[in-house]
């Protein structure tokens, strides 16, 4: 272990100054046997950002005007990106002169990403700048998805809109008003709004995201994320490409390289040699579902070479309970407990998973030795990934945690957190009520257990007429092409009888907006308000997302009450939206919604968003006495810090082993301890538990420990599932006849530089990708006489897409693999969108189910105000694989599970590149046969959903109330 020499280049930079000196005395000293950066060292690799009392005033040289030399002076104003989960920081530069911004670097100030973006970051100025940008709200004209608007004011958009909603929750008719995020964010912020119109109408994507490992580890500790320690760690898991795409992903990657700079080992468990397998000491390709028979077998290697951490199985996992459960012939001892899992798992030796996975015994036993090794410096990560892939999927983050728990690297220094202990929450003003309402269209009975809505059934459930959607909105969400199964979205969203009105609320066109009443036009990630706060690491923080003109004409004394005011056009953003369409829905404030919106400081009156933010930052630890010290004063003191740095490091580093907090004597007074499991109870409610004699906070699950057995598996109907298992996936190799050329499909991995549906308005990320080619090994195509370029069709259950071959030796054997990011498209009658992407095409619909898209013309070059547009090099748009696949919801987690079963063959002749067939009606039956494999609801005590388990938009929990299905309905 240890450092290169510096090269003779880097020696002479350092020597100069040009890169800061990596190689200088005691740099490389090891702590214990990690290498260690002190907080000056990383404060010094900040040194060329512009300093924060100069970002009123920053004078550098434009590079547009070179070899001259020319001045320009910029303010300076920090916003987050908006391009993924991660939020990480952006500084906008604007023209002092134009108040036009001209570029976006990082932020150093973000505790998170400290000052490093990815490629989509600065391509932030592509999109506010794209010359296809929607500027004003839009208003249909004519049959929906014919492709004609026309321009409307804000007042028209809010007026129509609060009077439907009005009427709706006037006529008890709650359930028909939803609001559907793709790209979340604001923290809590759609929480405070619909509960405070009294509805259950959050929708989300997460159930073709990540509600399978959320899932899978909520079993366990009762929350439903890992939060990684990654620069601390000794050994590095990952099940997922998580240095190059994935939650998180710019803010861990530093992280993970930091780890292994300090000799950390990094091992990733993937099909594809993706990036960020590359970069690993270890590659387990694996076969795709089978990740958790190789966790469990190094589970098993760990239990029997005594690797475990003793101390920490025997204090904080529900043995015991295990124990009288499933082995009450046993004495309850720990000696008992070990070797009934080693009882439970030995069929899962090395041998049974290199048969499973492909990957070699070997390695899987090199692997867990290295895990039982690193103790409690192991962290890990999964994600969506297989997670979010196969039947049974939430099993893989379960199998996971499970080295997690054996190591002891729960929480610890250079372990795996819970999310939840590094995630800020903020204190909202007027909080509402949990709302008193159950929506079974994003709730229904036959997934009590489901961890988010199961949104990918929604036009299923509205085809089988379950409900309508009176007023529906569309949030940074693009269902048409993101999700399996478009057509069936399409024929749905078409259908005035499904969707009242649809609104879309969106910063670019997409195809779902061809779809609209409405096409509203929200900011970018300079445009707009938000909040952020996320688990990059063994720390805290929180992040103000703003819209920087704003900010810019508020410094230059010309502030403005709308951030549209501002913005381009008259492109607004959500926060404000909603506070003016909620108090326009309760005009007089007789329906009780009002009173959530009204300002904390000024009773009676309608909130500002500078208030809404105040209020929160006043509350945040550290904060007041951060901005006084920074001379801020007056009302709006944290505010104006937040405004000026755009971040506030909460914690940085004490969130390690939160679960071992003592409860205080307060929080004791009135509890009592139950004898047999030595949780404590107060007012009904487990609030922590007895270990080794102190009263300790534990986690939120029943026992208040980890759940190596789950009584809530068992209850809900789903025993032979109480503890950690592998289940074969709908796509394991016994389900294939390969004699018929059946492969398994991976289309889920994410190209770095693109973001779902999100990114074809930024030109330097579509010039770096634009094409989506079928990943395919040398032996598989020999096998099938394909080269690079031929064309393949790919058969799904419900159609098939034709596609062109990369031959790789980046993908394992036996598998092939395709990018969902490309593929975008428009019909001839849509606006103009995306045109950096987007493959113009002709849909056909034969009116019983079939649908045919073809493609008329790919990518061209266009005149516009952006020289670049003209320049285009590029023709191939890639081909929309999603729309192809039906919807496989995982009976027990709702996650959809995307991997396919295809069928691969040549094109016949006259088919071509890009051509699409699906049939809707044989995509309602495989709804129909995966909904057949769920056992619904009700549970105990005819509860819709375990009372421990969170929910979005928790409703209420009273006895009797929502929360439990009337007997009549049962
Ligand atoms: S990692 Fe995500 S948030 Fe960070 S710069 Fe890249 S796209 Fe933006």
């Amino acid at each position: 272990m240890g450092y290169k020499k510096p090269s003779f280049i880097e020696n002479i930079a350092e020597k100069l100054g040009i890169i800061p000196n990596l190689h200088k005395e005691n740099y490389q000293e090891f702590h214990d046997d990690m290498r260690h950066f002190s907080d000056e060292e990383v404060a010094g690799m900040y040194e060329n950002f512009p300093p924060p009392e100069k970002w009123d005033n920053w004078v550098e040289y434009d590079p547009k005007t070179w070899p001259k030399k020319e001045k320009k002076t910029y303010q300076i104003v920090p916003t987050t990106c908006f391009n993924c989960e991660s939020a990480c920081g952006l500084t906008a530069f604007i023209d002092k002169e134009t108040q036009e911004v001209k570029k976006f670097e990082g932020n150093p100030h973000h505790p998170g990403s400290r000052g490093r973006n990815c490629a989509k970051g600065p391509a932030t100025i592509n999109q506010i700048t794209d010359p296809d940008r929607i500027l004003f709200p839009l208003k249909r004209k004519g049959k929906r998805g014919d492709g004609e608007w026309e321009r409307v004011s804000w007042d028209d958009v809010l007026d129509t809109i609060a009077t439907r909603i009005r009427k709706a929750i006037k006529e008890e008719r709650h359930d028909e008003i939803a609001y559907h995020v793709g790209r979340p964010g604001h923290e809590k912020f759609m929480n405070w709004v619909l509960q405070g119109w009294g509805i259950d109408g959050h929708n989300s994507h997460t159930n073709i995201c990540s509600s399978g490992a959320r899932f899978g580890y909520n079993l366990w500790y009762g929350y439903d994320r890992p939060s990684p320690d990654h620069s601390n760690a000794k050994f590095i898991l990952l099940v997922s490409a998580h240095l190059e795409s994935g939650h998180y992903f710019n803010p861990h990657a530093q992280r993970i390289i930091e780890g292994k700079m300090k000799g950390a080992k990094l091992a990733t468990m993937d099909p594809r040699l993706s990036n960020t397998a590359s970069m690993s000491d270890y590659w387990l390709p694996s076969y795709p579902g089978t990740e958790a028979a190789v966790l469990l077998a190094m589970a098993l290697i760990i239990l029997e070479e005594g690797l475990y951490n003793k101390e920490y199985l025997e204090n904080w996992t529900n043995w015991k309970e295990y124990l009288k459960a499933r082995h009450s012939d046993k004495e309850v001892t720990f000696g008992n407990y070990i070797t009934s899992m080693i009882e439970e798992y030995k069929e899962f030796t090395p041998e049974y998973a290199e048969k499973e996975s492909g990957v070699k015994a070997d390695m899987i036993i090199d692997i867990a030795h290295k895990i039982g090794e690193a103790g409690e410096r192991f962290a890990s990560h999964n994600w969506r990934a297989a997670g979010a892939s196969n039947l049974g999927g939430w099993c893989v983050a379960r199998a996971l945690h499970f080295l997690t728990v054996l190591t002891g690297a729960v929480g610890a220094k250079g372990g795996t957190s819970p999310n939840s202990w590094n995630k800020f929450k903020p204190t909202q003003p007027n909080p509402p009520a949990p709302q008193k309402k159950w929506n079974e269209l994003h709730f229904p009975k036959e997934y009590p257990l489901a961890f988010f809505e199961m949104s990918q059934l929604l036009p299923h459930f509205l085809k089988e007429g379950r409900g309508k959607m009176d007023m529906y909105f569309s949030r940074v969400f693009n269902p048409v092409w993101t999700y399996p199964d478009g057509f069936t979205w399409m024929e749905m969203l078409a259908d005035e009888s499904k969707f009242g009105v649809h609104a879309a609320l969106t910063p670019t066109w997409n195809e779902t907006a061809f779809y609209a009443d409405f096409v509203l036009p929200m900011g970018l990630a300079s445009e707009r308000h938000d909040l952020n706060s996320y688990a990059t690491h063994g720390g805290t923080w929180v992040a103000f997302r703003q819209p920087v003109l704003r900010e810019a004409a508020r410094r230059n004394g010309k502030p403005v009450e709308f951030t549209y005011e501002a913005n381009p056009g008259e492109v607004w953003e959500e926060d404000e939206f909603w506070i003016e369409l909620s108090w326009r829905i309760d005009p007089d404030g007789s329906m009780g919604i009002r009173k959530t919106f009204e300002s904390p400081y000024r009773p009676g009156e309608k909130i500002t968003i500078d208030e809404y933010y105040q209020y929160i930052f006043e509350r945040v630890d550290g904060l007041p006495a951060a901005a006084k010290a920074d001379g801020f004063t007056g009302q709006f003191a944290e505010l104006e810090y937040m405004k000026k740095y755009g971040a506030f490091a909460i914690e940085e580093g004490e969130s390690y082993k939160v679960n071992e907090n003592e409860l205080s004597a307060e929080q004791l007074k009135g509890s009592s301890v139950d004898s047999e499991t030595d949780v404590i109870t107060k007012d009904g409610k487990p609030i922590g538990v007895m270990v080794n004699g102190k009263a300790c906070i534990g986690f939120p699950t029943p026992s208040r420990k980890n759940e190596f057995y789950s009584q809530t598996m068992v209850d809900w109907k789903w025993p032979e599932y109480a503890t950690p298992s592998y289940i074969k996936s709908h796509i394991h190799n016994d389900n294939l006849d390969k004699s018929i050329g059946e492969y398994v499909l991976v289309p889920t991995f994410r190209l770095p530089t693109l973001i779902h549906s999100r990114s074809g308005n930024a030109k330097w990320l579509v010039e770096i990708s634009n094409r989506n080619p079928i990943w395919m090994h040398p032996d598989d195509a020999k096998k099938w006489n394909f080269k690079t370029g031929d064309l393949v069709k790919l058969n799904t259950d419900i159609g098939y897409f034709i596609d062109k071959v990369w031959v790789t030796q980046s993908m394992k054997p036996g598998v092939v693999a395709c990018s969902h990011h490309i593929g975008r498209w428009r019909r001839p009658q849509d606006k103009i969108g995306n045109r950096w992407a987007t493959n113009t095409v002709n849909i056909e619909n034969d009116g019983n189910g079939g649908w045919k898209m073809n493609t008329i013309s790919g990518v061209k070059p266009f005149e516009s105000h952006d020289s670049d547009s003209k320049r285009i090099f590029w023709k191939d748009g890639g081909v929309h694989q999603n729309i192809t696949h039906a919807v496989h919801p995982d009976p027990i987690s709702g996650m959809h599970c995307w991997h396919q079963r295809v069928r691969i063959e040549k094109p016949e002749v006259g088919e071509k590149y890009g051509d699409i067939y699906v049939d809707t009606s044989k995509s309602h039956e495989i709804y129909k046969e995966w909904l057949a494999m769920a056992r619904p609801a009700p549970g105990p005590n005819g509860e819709r959903r375990p009372l421990w388990f969170n929910r979005a938009f928790t409703p209420d929990k009273s006895d009797g109330g929502c929360y439990y299905i009337p007997k009549e309905d049962k």
